[in-house]
């Protein structure tokens, strides 16, 4: 008789009894502060304000993810990502996940009432993104598993994988400054041996044509330079306003017109000479679609929050690689350290991505919520990031020093 008839009876329900639920939900309203003023065409800051969720499972286990809310991105505030999570009962209907596979089929399902009702799908993004990552987190840490590994479970048709991690090499970026700054900042990026550096383009009072043909000399002819505008164009001029920036070669041009305007790309696409990636226009899953339908797009500019967090991020990416379109994992400016270890997380394991941004740390904060830094080093390469979940450890009165608003959800 085999032995294992006389073993005690351990049923599947027995032990999904002993395993975690989510106890507690904590909302956090975070200052990150900056360098130096955030600038672009349509936008300026010094300080990030950023939504932490910090997820504690009924064994003590916690998790931390973040979000960053933009009205003039996703339409949210802080202060709607803090309702939306207030009213979603998505951390109670988790139940107790038995392993890790099962946490991220349950967050394949994970929705908010903000997203679903929003016609382009983003109205909760960053609320969602904080809240997967925190429970990712959580659940990474208690199965011992890197949340890494929610790229490898993730159910997306077209997305090539790394088995293992891999390191990865982040852009530069030039943003609109004065001359004298843009032209150390150049410099710097060519000793440093960054591969590709991406310029701001499109803002009121500044020289585009004379601006790229200095960046082009120090940079040199094989230094891949991109152009992000923000939405500074109309339509109507837009081919204008790009063809005395052609010669200057930059590799593809980021969201040169306003959302409202992004069907025009259909057509000014064919002719303007440079590639076209859609960011501010590709935020929701139904933004994805309308660009693959209507051609508007070459790129994809895809960002954890903006998108929604890690597992939407990866189902754009998907339905791009299987159009054939090109993506850029993006970060917003402001970032702590959670969000760049997930894009580090997401990068090192998705084959493709032709462009890469984040792990900007220490060159945009003042101050981070780890002691550990994950800024990117020379030539902006990065390696892998080990241990579990994010495999970063928040530092709780790091935390607190920037935190002004608390919320704490209880599920009994
Ligand atoms: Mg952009």
């Amino acid at each position: 008789m085999a032995d294992s008839l006389h073993a005690p009876d351990v049923s599947s329900a027995t032990v999904r009894s002993r395993m975690p639920a989510i106890r507690r939900m904590t909302l956090l309203r975070v200052q990150v502060p900056l360098k130096k003023p955030v600038k672009h065409a349509s936008h300026e800051r010094t300080a990030s304000e950023n939504l932490v969720v910090r997820i504690e499972l009924d064994d003590g286990t916690t998790g931390y993810g973040e979000g960053v809310p933009r009205t003039y991105v996703t339409g949210e505030s802080i202060g709607s990502t803090f309702r939306a999570l207030e009213r979603s009962d998505w951390p109670r209907s988790i139940g107790r996940p038995g392993s890790f596979a099962e946490v991220v089929a349950k967050l394949e399902g994970l929705s908010l009432a903000e997203i679903d009702g929003d016609s382009r799908g983003m109205g909760g993004n960053a609320a969602r993104c904080a809240l997967e990552l925190a429970v990712l987190d959580a659940y990474g840490r208690y199965f011992q598993t890197s949340i890494g590994e929610a790229v490898r479970l993730a159910k997306v048709e077209g997305l090539e994988r790394h088995a293992r991690p891999r390191a990865v090499r982040y852009s530069a970026a030039i943003t609109a400054e004065s001359r004298r700054k843009e032209i150390v900042s150049a410099v710097k990026f060519r000793i440093y041996g960054f591969r590709d550096v991406k310029a701001k383009v499109g803002v009121a009072g500044q020289d585009d044509p004379r601006r790229l043909e200095t960046l082009r000399r120090i940079l040199g002819r094989r230094m891949d330079i991109r152009i992000d505008a923000n939405e500074a164009w109309r339509a109507d001029v837009l081919i204008e306003r790009v063809a005395p920036l052609l010669r200057f070669r930059p590799s593809l041009l980021e969201q040169p017109v306003p959302h409202a305007q992004v069907d025009a790309l259909a057509e000014l696409r064919l002719r303007l000479g440079v590639p076209v990636m859609l960011d501010e226009s590709l935020c929701g899953w139904p933004d994805g679609v309308a660009a693959i339908e209507r051609k508007t797009a070459d790129y994809f500019n895809v960002r954890l929050s903006k998108c929604g967090g890690l597992l939407p991020s990866l189902r754009l990416i998907g339905l791009a690689r299987r159009n054939g379109l090109g993506v850029q994992l993006g970060c917003h400016p402001g970032e702590t350290a959670i969000l760049s270890a997930a894009g580090r997380h997401v990068a090192g394991r998705v084959a493709g991505i032709r462009y890469l941004e984040g792990s900007y740390d220490r060159h945009i904060l003042k101050a981070n919520l780890t002691a550990a830094d994950l800024t990117f080093g020379y030539g902006g390469r990065a390696r892998p990031i080990d241990g579990h979940g994010l495999g970063i450890e928040v530092d709780p009165a790091l935390l607190a020093a920037m935190t002004t608003e608390t919320k704490v959800i209880d599920y009994a």
